[in-house]
């Protein structure tokens, strides 16, 4: 059975229209150079603050601003009272540090929760701005009433946004977390024994039929797009089809995550 993230997003949207109401909230995305595959989702975010009456703005700076101009722009928007949320568009051309980047942004304006102050929070258990996509992933999890607790989680995938996080997430739901990645040892032993199987690897369709178990529940967070520009997961049709049930792509984690991330720009407004 597929699984989708309308509702979820819907429900989010709701509340955060609500929120926009009683409470001024605005980020601004910060673009740097032209990437093409990040355009359609600065869209989404901008249709989003659309519909839910919140400010977005979006700065586009040129490829060739240095680190140092784009660390003084960031810190224009740190000191803008106007501005609760900062999100920086990646991917960045390849002279500047997103590591660095992310950590000139005010972490207190930390919309994507990926600031190491906010994943310091995460990792010692104390309330904070959470990162949007492992946050959808949980999300998918609850509303479709998929236990976590006790259950063996394995992560396909351990970047700094999504898999880490997410391992650390799932673990302070009470999951057994297995977190793997490319120097994984025959990965389909570790696939096979799960309950529940995320995959965020950035390669479509890498997870075949034959690494999934019929009982296993599938939370495909790949974004990829095949030679028809068509956009695919990471876990092939067949493994989905065999698993009990598993989450559409497009149409599931990605749908989640824009509204994941307009809710922790409630949290933050909110708390001002
Ligand atoms: P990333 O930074 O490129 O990380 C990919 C991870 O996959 C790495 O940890 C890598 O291992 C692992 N990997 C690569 N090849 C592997 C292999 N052969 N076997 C096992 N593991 C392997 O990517 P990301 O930013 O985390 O994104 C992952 C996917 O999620 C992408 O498709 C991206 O577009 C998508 N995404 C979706 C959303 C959403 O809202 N749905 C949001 C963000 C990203 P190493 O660490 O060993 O290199």
């Amino acid at each position: 059975m597929l699984i989708y993230g309308k509702e979820i997003r819907e429900k989010i949207k709701q509340d955060v229209a609500r929120a926009a109401q009683q409470t001024d909230m605005s980020m601004v995305v910060v673009r740097i150079g032209d990437d093409k595959s990040s355009l359609a989702y600065v869209n989404g975010i901008k249709k989003f603050g659309d519909e839910t009456g919140v400010k977005v703005g979006i700065t586009n700076l040129s490829a060739g601003v240095s680190q140092e101009e784009a660390i003084g722009y960031i810190e224009e928007l740190n000191r803008d009272p106007g501005v609760n949320g900062i999100m920086l568009q990646t991917p960045l051309p390849a002279h500047l540090q997103a590591g660095v980047l992310v950590n000139a942004v005010d972490c207190h304006k930390d919309v994507e929760g990926i600031h190491n102050f906010n994943l310091g929070k995460l990792i010692s258990k104390q309330a904070g701005i959470q990162p949007a996509t492992p946050r959808a992933v949980i999300s998918m999890l609850k509303h479709y009433s998929i236990d976590i607790e006790g259950r063996k989680v394995c992560i396909v995938g351990r970047s700094a946004i999504l898999g880490s996080p997410l391992a650390m997430m799932m673990s302070s739901e009470n999951g057994t977390v297995t977190l793997c990645h490319s120097r994984t040892r025959n990965l389909g032993d570790e696939t096979r024994r799960a309950d529940i199987l995320v995959a965020a690897v950035g390669k479509a369709g890498f997870i075949t039929p034959d690494m999934v178990r019929e009982e296993s529940v599938i939370i495909d967070v790949g974004i990829n797009f095949d030679e028809n520009g068509r956009m695919v997961g990471d876990v092939h049709e067949e493994a989905k089809t065999k698993a009990r049930m598993a989450s559409a792509v497009p149409g599931g984690v990605g749908l989640i995550t824009v509204a994941e991330l307009f809710n922790n720009l409630r949290i933050i407004s909110q708390s001002r």
